[in-house]
Formats: C-alpha cells, sequence, structure tokens
C-alpha cells in the first residue's frame, strides 16, 4: 500500500510543477506530483514551447528547401510537403519529451499521482483519477503550479475546429489558404510565422499600433518590417469586434478604432492569439488562498500563498509567462521548503521569440528606463557589418544594449537576428554579475561569430565600434 504522506505535494507538472518536484526530491523531501493531463510536462511540453519550437524548426527547413537551395548550388526538385509526417514528427518530439520527465520522476522517486488534484485543507489534496475515484494524500507542503489557460475575447468561443487557440493551431491537419491570427504578441507571431511557410495567407489583426508591444520601440518596428517583408499582413490598431462561422469558414470583423474603417475577412481559420490567463481552480478560492488584482495567485517573496504551507509558481503567479521563470520558481521554492535560501532574480529573465529572425531580450527597454527616470546609453551594431551573419547570408536585424550613463552598467539587451534566442544567456550572465559594457567590449570573442556583434555593440556605447 502506497504511504499517503508527502513532505511536497505539487499539483501540475508543468515546467514549474515538474522541475519543484525534482528539485524537492534531490533535497531528501518526500514528493507527489499531481497532474490531470495523461503526459507529464505542463502546457510547455505537449502544447506550448516544444511543439511550437518543432513546427518552427520544420516548417524553416521546408522553405529554405523550396526558396534556397537551389540559390545556392544545392539542387532540389519536386519538393512537397507532407504536412501528416511533419505532425507526425512533431508529436513523437513531445511523447519524448514527456517520457523523458516520466523518467525523470522514476530517477529522483518522485510520486506521481494521476488525475486532478484539489486542496481539501491546508495539509489535504484530494485527487479524482479517471475513473472518477477520489483518494486523499496529506501533505507539510503544497505547491500550487497549475499553470495557465489561452484567453479569449468576449463573445468569441474558440471550437479549436476553425476559431483555435494555439492548441489547434499547432494540429492543423490541412494547410489554411486563409488564417486570421487576433493578437501580434510572440505566440500569435510564431505560429503565423509556421502556417505563412506552409503556404497559407496570414494576417494580423492587432489592437495596439505595434506588435509584441512590450518589447523596446527598435526591436518591434525592426521586427514589424521583417515580418511584413515575409508576406504576413498586419492590420494594428484594430478592434476585432466579432468572429463569426459559417459552415466550414470564419468571418473576422474589426475595425480600425483611428480611421474607423470597417473591414471584413473570410478565412478557414482564426488563431485567437490574446494572451493567456492564470489556470485558477475552485479549491484554491474555496480553502481561501487570495489572488491579486489580475486573479493570478497572490505569493510573498517566498512564494508562499496567503496560507503559509501553500506555496505557487509559474504562470499561475505574477509575472512573465515564460518555462524558465516557472522553472527558476520551482527550485527556489523547493530550496525555500527545505530551509534553504532560493530566489529568482526578476531583473534579469531573458525572453525569446523564436521566428525567422529571433527576437531576443533581457532587462529594460529604454521606455521603462524614460518612465522610471534613469538616465541611460545605447550602443548598436547591425549583423550586416557582422562577418558571420554575411557568410551565412543571414544578416538582418541588430543588437542593442543600453547601460547606465554613469556606472556604465548594463541595464538591458535587446536583439534581433540569427541565433540570438543563444546569445542572449552570454547577456543574462553577464548581467548577473553587474557586467558592465566595458567588460563586454573587453571580452574576447571568437571570430567569425553572431556573437562578435555583441562585443562590437558594447564598444558602440562609447562609439568605438571598429567595423561599422
Ligand atoms: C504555443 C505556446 C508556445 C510557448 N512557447 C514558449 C517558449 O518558447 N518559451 C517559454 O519560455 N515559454 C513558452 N510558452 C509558455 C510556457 O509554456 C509556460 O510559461 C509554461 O508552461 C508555464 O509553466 P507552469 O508550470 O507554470 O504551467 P503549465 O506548463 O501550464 O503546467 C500546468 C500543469 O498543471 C496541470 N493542472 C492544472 N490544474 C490541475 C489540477 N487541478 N490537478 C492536476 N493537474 C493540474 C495542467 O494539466 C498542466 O499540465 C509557450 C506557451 C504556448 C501556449
Amino acid at each position: 500500500m502506497m504511504d499517503n504522506n508527502f513532505d511536497v505535494i505539487i499539483i501540475g507538472s508543468g515546467p514549474g510543477g515538474y522541475v519543484c518536484a525534482i528539485r524537492s526530491a534531490q533535497l531528501g523531501l518526500k514528493t507527489a506530483c499531481v497532474e490531470s493531463r495523461k503526459t507529464l510536462g505542463g502546457t510547455c511540453l505537449n502544447v506550448g514551447c516544444i511543439p511550437s519550437k518543432s513546427l518552427l524548426n520544420l516548417s524553416k527547413t521546408y522553405q529554405k528547401a523550396q526558396k534556397e537551395f537551389n540559390n545556392l548550388g544545392i539542387e532540389v526538385s519536386n519538393i512537397k510537403l507532407n504536412l501528416s509526417k511533419m505532425m507526425s514528427n512533431k508529436n513523437k518530439l513531445v511523447l519524448d519529451f514527456t517520457k523523458g520527465v516520466e523518467y525523470l520522476f522514476k530517477k529522483n522517486k518522485i510520486t506521481h499521482l494521476k488525475g486532478r488534484g484539489s486542496i481539501q485543507s491546508t495539509n489535504t489534496v484530494a485527487v479524482v483519477d479517471d475513473s472518477g475515484k477520489k483518494s486523499n494524500y496529506k501533505a507539510k507542503n503544497i505547491v500550487i503550479s497549475t499553470g495557465s489557460i489561452p484567453a479569449s475575447l468576449p463573445g468569441i468561443k474558440i471550437d479549436e475546429k476553425i476559431v483555435v487557440s494555439s492548441t489547434g493551431a499547432l494540429s492543423f491537419n490541412q494547410v489554411p489558404k486563409e488564417l486570421i491570427i487576433v493578437g501580434g504578441g510572440y505566440i500569435g507571431l510564431e505560429m503565423g510565422s509556421v502556417w505563412k511557410r506552409l503556404g497559407s495567407r496570414v494576417t494580423v489583426v492587432e489592437f495596439l499600433d505595434s506588435i509584441t508591444p512590450e518589447m523596446d520601440k527598435d526591436i518591434s518596428t525592426e521586427f514589424l518590417k521583417i515580418l511584413k517583408k515575409q508576406g504576413i499582413n498586419f492590420k494594428l490598431d484594430s478592434k476585432v469586434t466579432a468572429v463569426s462561422v459559417i459552415k466550414d469558414q470564419a468571418v473576422v470583423d474589426f475595425t480600425n478604432h483611428k480611421s474607423q474603417k470597417r473591414e471584413r475577412i473570410q478565412c478557414d481559420k482564426v488563431l485567437i492569439a490574446v494572451g493567456r490567463k492564470p489556470n485558477i481552480n475552485s479549491d484554491i478560492l474555496k480553502i481561501g488562498i487570495k489572488l491579486d488584482s489580475k486573479n493570478r495567485v497572490q505569493v510573498n517573496k517566498k512564494f508562499e500563498t496567503s496560507i503559509k504551507n501553500i506555496y505557487a509558481i509559474g504562470d499561475v503567479i505574477k509575472g512573465p509567462m515564460l518555462a524558465h521563470k516557472a522553472e527558476d520558481e520551482g527550485i527556489a521554492v523547493a530550496e525555500i521548503i527545505a530551509g534553504q535560501a532560493g530566489h529568482v532574480n526578476y531583473d534579469v529573465i531573458p525572453a525569446v521569440v523564436y521566428t525567422s529572425p529571433e527576437v531576443a531580450t533581457v532587462g529594460k527597454t529604454e521606455d521603462q528606463l524614460k518612465e522610471e527616470n534613469i538616465k541611460y546609453k545605447v550602443g548598436k551594431f547591425p549583423f550586416l557589418a557582422n562577418s558571420r551573419a554575411k557568410v551565412n547570408n543571414d544578416y538582418e536585424g541588430f543588437v542593442k544594449i543600453i547601460v547606465d550613463e554613469k556606472t556604465d552598467k548594463v541595464l538591458g539587451v535587446h536583439m534581433i537576428g540569427s541565433h540570438v534566442g543563444e546569445m542572449i544567456a552570454e547577456m543574462a550572465l553577464a548581467m548577473e554579475f553587474g557586467a558592465s559594457s566595458e567588460d563586454i567590449a573587453r571580452t574576447c570573442h571568437a571570430h567569425p561569430t553572431h556573437t562578435e556583434a555583441i562585443k562590437e555593440a558594447a564598444l558602440a556605447v562609447d562609439k568605438r565600434p571598429i567595423h561599422f
């Protein structure tokens, strides 16, 4: 018989929950993780980061074969898309990843409780399995990591067939001729890139006057320019007023709130990508756990909710909805429960958009610094003048480093270009160590690499770049 008493029970096995479970077990805590989905890994592994990056990679390869290979002296003919095979590749990858978490649970002796978890009291979690059987488990500590779910707009119903969330857009069985994306955030733009490369006509309808509005303005302006050049259509300043489904088609109505011009587009699929909302189960409210003004679980610096031995992490609490932020919180909370000093530095959380080119940012934007009245200097360097980017014939974009005017300490780094999703780690590390642009400029960077653009941007802070 299973012993139903645990040091920690974690509800949800996304990157927050499963990482918290592994770290808890490493620290000698008797750990269980409840998951209602058939497979472990949460949104990220099942319907988020992993399948979307797989389709981005596969669709990019297809587009390269179709549009670039012949020009490069690699003669190919008869290139045909086999969408169901592409989807099988993506599905196999997802399965491998989720099985990987299963393996890690076994290796670390974590109990996987299958079913829907609910907090019955400050020390009891009930789990109802697929057959409806309910079992109670006792825990000294409970961690809520129930993640997030897609948000929609009032009056718009997501059916995951014609009007879809990102989950539906990861599994179309045919390339839509006409795809409308409501929302110009990173999820909409990544999925839009996938389907554009596979042959859809893609239109993004965005309420604001720019895409990825939280990013540094220089970056979002350049990003929009590049995506437009790739053939994605944008309707900015536009409010979607209705989405109606007629047989197997949808009609999207929207109004430009500057010109008041009304437009209507008929399409095969509509992707609603207006953000995600915290997944709050009713039991959380029943036992009196407080929410903040944005309906997220309220936590203090130690990730404690309003009930002391119940913690929350990941998308269900404040902060950017990103897998690595959830993971770091998972580690921190396990260490706090074990009596250590876990913490997360929210000033240095990188964010990447995996389009082509990629976009990567960490730290403050110019607008944020202006708002905070902090005086700063900027160094910029274009990939056009970077030898590796030129060699690879892939030189759109730039690196932008923002530093404190007085101290030269790096406050933010914003990049658009090939490989910047990998390059941002160097900048996060530099910021964690309190680096100045001088430190970066004096660090030897291998030649020829894209990372030399970082060194040059650091030199450009004091107007001394070498190659531009
Ligand atoms: C299309 C898409 C692409 C993305 N790409 C990226 C990316 O490239 N990089 C990045 O950093 N982030 C990305 N994200 C965001 C990322 O997936 C989330 O930030 C991350 O998954 C949050 O982790 P979490 O552990 O908080 O929650 P989740 O991953 O949402 O996991 C929560 C889990 O809890 C389970 N659960 C909920 N309630 C219960 C219950 N009562 N009982 C049992 N189980 C329960 C759910 O089934 C789920 O499995 C993407 C998201 C989407 C949708």
